[in-house]
């Protein structure tokens, strides 16, 4: 149960204030009957609300997938950046979804943003060491001796040794393709891994977060909403 005001401006209805002052139009009902006090509980699960006689669909919780693009900041608000957040169609902001984790500044590819702070908690915490994967392009000669340098951990430049993590040589050069699989999060953790071995991260895109890949057909900047099978994946 949860109060009608509350239910209401979660849905975009307004700020509490103005939701007050459409339930005292006398326009909300709750199965058929009218309601003007804000305080009157209401269980969205069993009871059908309607506003000027047109169903509430209550959606309590959002789960979306990004294709994060270079040059936005993982984060709700800022002063002077862009951020995921304002990428955004205002129906789906009005549900307060935030990024799961961060991505820098330059890195693209896989981001969720949910309102669900029990999911993001699951996904994010250190103890359930959730993979997740990267395609990076590096400038230098990725080599075995690196495969299995990541594979027993590296020395990042704060003295942190880093958990085993899988790097896949796509193709090496002068400049090399290379997937990464880390099952920790720590800050810039990719760039540094490859820093540790003496090489530069000049393109990062995330594909995979524990079992979910990169929907592809999202272009950088797009998202979609987690089908059911999906979120059911996550959780
Ligand atoms: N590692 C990084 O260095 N940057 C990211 O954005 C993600 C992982």
């Amino acid at each position: 149960m949860l109060r009608i005001d509350k239910l209401l401006a979660n849905m975009g209805y307004g700020t509490r204030k103005e939701v007050k002052k459409l339930l005292k139009s006398g326009v909300v009902k709750i199965d058929d009957v009218v309601v003007k006090d804000a305080k009157t509980q209401v269980d969205p699960n069993t009871q059908v609300v309607t506003v000027w006689g047109e169903v509430v669909q209550y959606k309590p919780f959002i789960y979306l997938m990004m294709n994060k693009p270079q040059g936005v900041i993982s984060a709700t608000e800022d002063l002077t950046q862009e951020t995921v957040v304002d990428l955004l169609e205002e129906e789906d902001r009005i549900f307060n979804p935030f990024p799961v984790g961060r991505l820098d500044k330059d890195t693209e590819g896989l981001l969720l943003l949910t309102n669900d702070g029990q999911l993001a908690h699951q996904l994010l915490s250190p103890k359930k060491h959730v993979p997740k994967t990267y395609f990076a392009v590096v400038d230098g000669e990725v080599t075995e001796e690196d495969v299995q340098l990541f594979r027993q951990g590296v020395v990042l430049d704060d003295g942190y040794q880093t958990k085993p993590a899988e790097l896949t040589i796509l193709k090496s050069g002068i400049r090399s393709d290379v997937e990464l699989t880390i099952t920790e999060g720590k800050f810039h953790q990719v760039k540094r891994m490859f820093a540790a071995v003496g090489k530069r991260v000049v393109y990062l895109k995330r594909i995979q977060m524990g079992p979910l890949p990169l929907d592809e057909t999202l272009e950088p900047g797009e998202y979609r909403e987690l089908t059911d099978e999906e979120i059911a994946l996550l959780k």
